[in-house]
């Protein structure tokens, strides 16, 4: 069965969007992730809210990307959605400014086994670009949601060695909030949209190494697709990193619409949308 795509009220058709940062409930052994939603249901929800495809990134174990993608499989959803093989959410330990250990998260698409965490963030992206999976910068410039930091961010982009770059960096993670700052300053503070513009002023430049632009809800509750990535019609997930396709942003909502909160949201993802439309001639169906 066809979903019809429908964003901001505007029926879509042509590029292919996804949520590429979604977690769930699974339990195996000692082994407990820490979503609400298991990963049967994601698949279901996602039919409905994302369209094209779905990645389920839990902490630090494919096991749910494997079961989501069978479960995908074995009710003939594959044909409507591409659900990720081999995903997961990598916790790296760093060294900060200062000098004190913290952690850090890498996005990890496509591996074939479990990477341990704990390693630095350079030798976890070599593990994934040894298995043939991409790596993806988490909410890089967030520190409250563990992202790598700018310092290790622009190391890894920068990198002479050929196995360490990033394949993609998430520009928009949907948990990433600072309520706190005054709308004048959140667009300067916001590490959304810090790191938008970081990736913006510097994806040109053959120095970095940002990979694409993506978005993804960092959704642990059940909220599914309120941020998404688009990537250009007849690509896999898998060949828009392969092949650095351009790609946007798009927030579509979702829970909480009508908080103060939710429209300084709102208001930085029309200005999303704005600085995306660079990157995409697409987006302009969605600006309408
Ligand atoms: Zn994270
Ligand atoms: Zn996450």
């Amino acid at each position: 069965m066809a979903h019809e795509k429908v964003i901001w009220g505007i029926p879509h058709s042509g590029d292919r969007i996804g949520d590429l940062h979604v977690h769930s409930k699974w339990e195996k052994g000692l082994v407990k992730t820490d979503g609400k939603t298991p990963p049967w249901l994601r698949v279901e929800q996602a039919l409905d809210k994302v369209h094209d495809f779905l990645a389920l990134l839990d902490h630090d174990n494919i096991g749910p990307s494997i079961e989501a993608h069978e479960y995908a499989y074995v009710h003939g959803y594959n044909k409507d959605i591409e659900v990720l093989l081999g995903c997961a959410e990598i916790s790296c330990v760093e060294e900060s400014e200062r000098g004190r250990r913290r952690d850090g998260h890498i996005l990890a698409y496509g591996i074939t086994d479990n990477i341990p965490f704990n390693l630095p963030a350079s030798e976890v992206v070599r593990a994934i670009h040894r298995m043939r999976g991409y790596a993806v910068a988490a909410h890089p410039l967030c520190r409250y949601a563990h992202g790598v930091g700018e310092k290790t961010f622009l190391e890894i982009a920068t990198s002479e060695d050929p196995e360490i770059n990033w394949d993609g960096t998430e520009g928009y993670n949907g948990i990433v909030r600072d309520w706190k700052l005054p709308l004048w300053l959140y667009e300067f503070k916001n590490p959304n949209s810090k790191m938008i513009k970081l990736y913006d002023r510097k994806k040109d430049d053959s120095q970095y190494r940002f990979g694409i632009l993506t978005g993804g809800s960092d959704d642990h509750n059940g909220d599914v697709g309120r941020v998404l990535t688009l990537i250009p019609e007849g690509m896999t997930v898998f060949d828009a990193f392969r092949e650095r396709a351009r790609t946007a942003i798009v927030f579509t909502g979702g829970r909480g619409d009508y908080s103060w909160a939710s429209i300084k949201v709102q208001k930085e993802a029309g200005k999303l949308l704005v600085a995306a439309r660079s990157l995409t001639g697409s987006l302009q169906v969605l600006l309408n």
